[in-house]
């Protein structure tokens, strides 16, 4: 059975690109970027992986064409990670070939941790290619190996979003308890903060906005230097108020039918999303 989409439509902007642009150009004119993201995952078969291809392709042409300030961001296994590696790789460089050409900038997303390390691999060999400014990473604060990853990909100089992270996962594999994972959030973030050029802060929690607000100011970084990253539907409020204090802000976009996992996920970090929903469908 295939749901409404009236039900996703607080965090989803739209179910094809040309829905989605109305609200990527009201968040342009607040002064907010945008990544836009294509909501799919997990591709089993090479037909499916290649359309998502094209629609990557479509849909950095759409920005570029439109001229929104909005970059992209992508799931590998949208590409055929579980297919083949190979595969998956010659894909994303496909796409890379496309925003080096056009001068945009592609995010790789992070998934569950069956796929950190051919995600952290991939990303590696397209940063040797197409460098910082055309090609990022996402890094989930509760996972324990990120302890090393975030040194590894700082030294690379690569760009990069730190998240908490969405996916439910083993106590070895990852922090479980929220103080615990704030903890290793703040950490991460001084590190990145200390030794990247414009890390990405993504995170609606206000003990870490206002943690790193205030580190900022002890250690004489300017608010130019980093980024606050929201997910759309999400404290648009605490955004603009954001921008308004000089903090460069982007929020995540999300479009596409097959927006359900991405859904399912939003509502389980947060019960309070449930009323948000419910309000909205009630609304309209
Ligand atoms: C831009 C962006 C990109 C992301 N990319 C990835 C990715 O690639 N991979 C991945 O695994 N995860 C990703 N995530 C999800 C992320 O890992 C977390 O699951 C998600 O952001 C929830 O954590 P949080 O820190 O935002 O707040 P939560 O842990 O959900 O909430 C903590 C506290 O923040 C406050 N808060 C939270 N939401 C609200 C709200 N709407 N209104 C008021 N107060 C609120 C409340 O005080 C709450 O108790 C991304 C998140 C963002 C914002």
């Amino acid at each position: 059975m295939k749901l409404p989409f009236a039900l996703a439509k607080r965090f989803v902007a739209g179910e094809d690109f040309v829905s989605a642009t109305p609200k990527v150009s009201e968040l342009n004119a607040l002064n907010i970027k945008v990544t836009l993201d294509l909501l799919g995952e997990n591709v089993r078969d090479r037909k499916q992986a290649d359309s998502n291809l094209t629609h990557y392709i479509d849909l950095l042409e759409g920005i570029h064409e439109t001229g929104l300030e909005s970059s992209i961001s992508i799931k590998l296994t949208m590409l055929g990670l579980d297919i083949d590696n190979a595969y998956c790789r010659d894909n994303l460089f496909t796409l890379m070939d496309v925003a080096r050409r056009q001068n945009q900038f592609v995010r790789i997303d992070m998934e569950g941790t069956d796929y950190t390390q051919s995600t952290i691999d991939l990303f590696r060999d397209a940063h040797a290619e197409y460098g910082r400014n055309h090609v990022g990473i996402v890094i989930q604060a509760y996972l324990r190996r990120s302890e090393q990853d975030i040194p590894d990909l700082a030294a690379l100089g690569a760009d990069i979003r730190l998240c908490k992270g969405a996916y439910s996962e083993p106590a070895r594999i990852a922090i479980q308890q929220m103080p615990d994972i704030r903890e290793a959030y703040k950490k991460f973030a001084a590190h990145l903060l200390e030794h990247t050029a414009f890390p990405r802060m993504a995170t609606h929690d206000d003990e870490l906005i206002n943690w790193i607000k205030e580190h900022i100011v002890k250690q004489n970084i300017p608010k130019e230097r980093l980024e606050f990253q929201m997910l759309y539907g999400l404290r648009l409020n605490t955004c603009t108020e954001l921008v308004t204090e000089g903090y460069p802000v982007r929020v995540y976009v999300p479009y596409g039918t097959e927006w359900l996992p991405y859904f399912s996920r939003r509502l389980r970090e947060r019960k309070e999303n449930i009323w948000f929903v419910l309000s909205t469908m009630f609304k309209n």
